[in-house]
Formats: structure tokens, sequence, C-alpha cells
């Protein structure tokens, strides 16, 4: 891959930075469980994971915490489904216990690439969309305060990719003009096309390879954000 001459570097969080140990529909299979119902009332756990997904993105700007996020999304679920609305709230709440106690952890590799990226003299960025709580909660839990040097959250901002508000809140924070900055991010629209719109360099992680699917080509496609260390010097 040829070499970038960016001097700053910011990053998408979640699966980008981040994973989770547990996917969406193995958190509902547990919270399922949990609360003593049968999936298959529900359909596949996996159908399930697709609508809780697509949902949670829907409802997620405007909602003010993820309790009620949580619970908007089980309601449309239970009653989309001809269940009784009073599961709504039992099963919203062992969603959110589930998904407390089993955690966010780093995509492999990317702590050591952070560091090392630092010690090479980047300045780092970090820009997420997403609700505060739910955000710093994770930011907290992976200690990326001390890991990059600047933060930036949709929720607190009021503007969320690919908005270009965004990019330039994150920009103004890390001194960069767009021209000097990459942005690493998996998802398509938010993250590449917002960051190329905003006058930025683009690194698309696509874990699968799979081709871009818009105008916007990226300018590196990689299968793991840590991959960014091959186009530094
Ligand atoms: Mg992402």
């Amino acid at each position: 891959m040829r070499t970038c001459e960016a001097t700053h570097l910011a990053f998408d969080l979640d699966f980008t930075l981040s994973t989770y140990p547990l996917t969406t529909s193995q958190v509902i299979a547990e919270t399922l469980a949990r609360c003593g119902l049968d999936a298959a009332v529900f359909g596949s756990a996996n159908e399930l994971a697709l609508d809780y997904d697509r949902l949670w993105q829907e409802l997620e700007v405007g909602a003010t915490s993820a309790d009620e996020l949580r619970l908007a999304i089980w309601t449309r679920m239970v009653c989309g489904r001809d269940l009784a609305p009073s599961l709504a709230a039992p099963i919203a709440r062992a969603y959110g216990d589930v998904r407390r106690e089993s955690g966010v952890r780093f995509v492999e590799g990317v702590p050591e690439a952070l560091e090392i990226l630092r010690r090479r003299g980047y300045r780092l960025g970090l820009l997420t969309n997403g609700l505060s709580e739910v955000q710093w909660d994770k930011i907290h839990a992976l200690d990326l305060a001390r890991r990059v040097d600047v933060i930036v959250v949709g929720g607190d901002i009021g503007f969320y990719k690919p908005d270009e508000r965004a990019f330039a809140a994150l920009l103004g924070r890390l001194g960069a003009r767009s021209a000097d900055a990459l942005f690493v991010g998996d998802s398509y629209e938010a993250d590449i096309v917002g960051a190329h719109h905003a006058g930025m360099r683009t690194a698309w992680v696509s874990a699968d390879g799979a081709s871009h699917p818009g105008a916007v080509t990226p300018d590196y496609v990689f299968a793991s954000a840590a991959q960014v260390l091959e186009i530094l010097p």
C-alpha cells in the first residue's frame, strides 16, 4: 500500500477500535432466556438482531438515554409481532443488563497500534456517533482518554457523521487542516463519505473485503484499523 502523508489521524469507535464480546444476536438470546421467554415466539435470534440494530440506528438520534432507547426499540419489536406490550419493559431492562455485564473490548492489535502511532508523533482523534452516556461508558472502559488526544462524541455536540459539522468539530479540536488528516472507520456512509466530503483522506475498515457501495472511493481499504501502521512512516 502506498504511504500516507497525513500528520493527524482520527478514528471511529464502534467496530473500528472497539467491538463487543457478544454479538447482538447472542445478547438477545441471553436476554430472552433470562426473561424465561422462548426465542421461537419472536422468530429467529438473527432476524431479531437485524431488527434491533436497524431500530437502534433509526431511533438513536433524539433519544435521551440508553434505557429509553432500548425500551422504544423493544416496544416496536414486541408490538410488531403481536405480543403483549407489557413484555417490552422487562426485556429492555434485561438486554441492558446483559450488554453492560458483557462489556466492550478492543479490536485485536488496536491498543498497540495507538501506542506506536503516538510514539511516532501523530496526533490522534476519535469521532463517534451515538448517545453520550453509551459512548462515554465504552471510552472509559477502554481508557481511551489516555490513548488519544481528542475525543468528540456526536451526542455531546448534536452533530453526527456524515454531517460535515461533526468532522469540523473534530478537526478544530485536533488543530488540523482537513488535507493533513486521515479518517479511519468501518461505516462507508458515516465515516468514509462523511470524511471525504470534509476534505480528509479516508481508510475504510471492511473486514469482509467488500467492495465500496458508492461513488466515493476510499483512499485505503483495511481488514483492521491496526493496518494503519502499514501506510504511515
Ligand atoms: Mg463504526
